[in-house]
């Protein structure tokens, strides 16, 4: 494995990793939400090393990324006006399309199902590698199944290691979560995976939006394909806790974060502060149990975030990171 740094979207180190895409291999890659694994999307020989490098299912579909709405026609079966028209508002950026694949979508790329998840990413190197490619780059985020989000290349090469070839580096990511999903297969719109693009944004285009109960209650776990109740978990056991709560005593390695305001905490239990702001919280928060998990701790207690609609996609990541069961 090796490490590209990418400053811009002419480094050569495109051009190679469009070389390594093109012979069926991977390479990871930045994009605007957590770094991607990617694959030719319409290979399904390389589609099949994602999911053996991550040890992802087989049921859980991967997205299909693209340089443009136009590239994105030829892999629906029908590209409605309500798609074109959230494409012109939403890419380049963090919305994914559910739709109708048409023929040319690989099985494994849908995980055997009849629909294809559709993004264009904003980040000008994902964008840059999708052109030199000249296809459409399948990429789940580049961790192993199951762990936390990459939100920089020394978290892919510490999750992947040896079974990724390249691994462009282009820095921190910014939005810090996984791109919101809409399923536009169904009767009416409906989220299956909130994310950076909030509901009343996409309800500017489509009115009411529906937001798929599974990724906001505690009990369902998959009924949309790869909506695993667990996911997107730390190694220590992490615990929701109502803001203000603090802790008694510490008991092993314990870290208490809150968010506003910090409230006072016994001795042996590490503090930490996050600003009460979803945008502030949702950029940071993988890299921040990245740290954690790296410095050791046993148990991370976090505060319970509002429970209002801009907090909808951290509180969706912070339920599936403390659902202790694996499903
Ligand atoms: P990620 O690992 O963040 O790229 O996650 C991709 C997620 O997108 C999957 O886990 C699924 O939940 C969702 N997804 C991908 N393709 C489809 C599809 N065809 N239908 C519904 N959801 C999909
Ligand atoms: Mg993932």
């Amino acid at each position: 494995m090796r490490i590209l740094p990418v400053s811009s979207p002419e480094d050569p180190a495109i051009a190679e990793a469009a070389a390594i895409l093109a012979a069926g291999h991977l390479v990871a890659f930045p994009t605007e939400t957590v770094y991607g694994l990617g694959a030719d999307g319409l290979n399904p020989e390389a589609v099949a090393r994602i999911y053996a490098a991550k040890g992802r299912p087989a049921t859980n579909p991967v997205i299909l990324h693209v340089a443009d709405a136009a590239s994105a026609q030829p892999l629906v079966s029908h590209w409605t006006p309500q798609a074109q028209a959230l494409a012109e508002r939403f890419w380049p950026g963090p919305l994914t399309l559910v739709l109708p694949a048409s023929a040319l979508v690989p099985a494994i790329v849908r995980a055997g199902g009849p629909s294809v998840a559709l993004r264009c990413p904003s980040h000008p190197v994902a964008l840059a590698l999708i052109r030199a490619l000249g296809r459409p780059l399948a990429a789940p985020s580049a961790n192993r199944s199951q762990h936390l989000s990459p939100t920089t290349a020394e978290h892919v090469a510490s999750s992947l290691g040896e079974a990724v070839d390249l691994i462009l580096d282009g820095g921190p990511t910014t939005a810090g979560l996984e791109s919101t999903i809409l399923d536009l297969s169904g009767q009416s719109p409906r989220i299956l995976r909130p994310g950076p693009i909030p509901p009343a944004e996409l309800g500017e285009i489509l009115g009411p939006v529906e937001v798929w109960a599974g990724s906001v209650g505690t009990d369902e776990t998959q009924a949309a394909p790869g909506m695993l109740a667990r996911h997107y978990a730390p190694k220590a056991r992490l615990e929701l806790v109502a803001p203000g709560t603090g802790v008694r005593k510490a008991h092993g390695r314990m870290v208490y974060v809150a968010l506003g305001a910090l409230p006072r905490l016994p001795d042996g239990v590490f503090g930490l502060l996050l600003p009460l702001e979803a945008e502030v919280v949702a950029m940071r928060l993988y890299a921040l149990l990245h740290e954690l998990d790296d410095a050791g701790y046993e148990v991370i207690f976090m505060e319970q975030p509002p429970e209002t609609e801009a907090w909808l996609a951290v509180r969706d990541r912070l339920r599936r990171a403390s659902t202790q069961e694996h499903p």
